[in-house]
């Protein structure tokens, strides 16, 4: 038995008997884990009442080998998100990210990654601008650091970036972008229309760098190919559980 601490946030906070609580973590220094918080839910809880969602902090816990949940014996809170529960689509956007962590991220612990879900957190608890276009690039930023970000700057068959006024088609199998000229050779259920406006928001959401853009015109083509591609990509066809909420409210 090992007794471990790093840094972790909470994706997943269950009730668990009358009194525990089980926390799904992403930490930093060994990846996804499940921890029981014995005592949890009582009035006295020595955890007081911080174990809840998007919160980051210290964990301390003993790992036993072969056990896949293992017993809390500390968390030390160091940034709690609980203003994210006051706004449904900053809470959406906040589900969308720790879900997409919790069903994709690698067993391993990832520094990057760890860093990436808090930084998305923490830009929707502090957005200014359109929160559906933080939560867009926010999700892009971490689809990307698991290793699936779209090609969008040139053609996936003939490799010729295409011009900034052309439309082109988005092709979820090669996950990129195929110019008007190549598209008739692809065809397929798995082609869709993009405008030249719709591409160039989605190159710039894609955007390696830290910009933090204010607003896309075209939010609700890029939040469904988002969807899809994820679906796609990541989840078997499926949509993850969070976009139904967003499409619920969006339309
Ligand atoms: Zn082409």
């Amino acid at each position: 038995m090992a007794l471990v601490t790093t840094e972790a946030t909470i994706l997943k906070s269950y009730e668990y008997s009358e009194t525990s609580k089980i926390l799904r973590l992403l930490t930093r220094d060994v990846g996804l884990c499940s921890v029981i918080a014995k005592g949890a839910r009582r009035p006295k809880s020595r955890f007081g009442g911080l174990l809840e969602p998007f919160s980051d902090g210290v964990a301390t816990f003993y790992a036993k080998e072969g056990r896949e949940l293992h017993t809390l014996s500390w968390f030390e809170l160091r940034r709690e998100r609980q203003i994210l529960g006051n706004e449904l689509l900053r809470f959406a956007g906040a589900g969308l990210l720790t879900e997409i962590v919790l069903r994709f991220a690698p067993a391993a612990g990832d520094e990057q990654l760890f860093a990436q879900l808090g930084h998305g957190l923490d830009r929707l608890v502090e957005a200014k601008g359109d929160v559906l276009t933080a939560i867009l690039e926010e999700t892009w930023r971490l689809v990307g650091r698991l290793g699936f970000a779209p090609s969008v700057d040139r053609c996936a068959v003939c490799g010729e970036p295409p011009a900034p006024d052309q439309e082109t088609h988005f092709d979820m199998v090669n996950g990129g972008i195929v110019c008007s000229r190549c598209q008739p050779q692809v065809r397929g259920p798995d082609l869709r229309p993009l405008a030249a406006e719709e591409r160039a928001e989605l190159v710039q959401l894609l955007s390696a760098e830290r910009s933090e853009l204010a607003k896309v015109n075209t939010a609700r083509t890029q939040r469904l190919l988002l969807r899809d591609f994820i679906a796609y990509h990541l989840a078997d066809n499926r949509p993850l559980n969070s976009f139904r909420f967003l499409d619920g409210r969006l339309g």
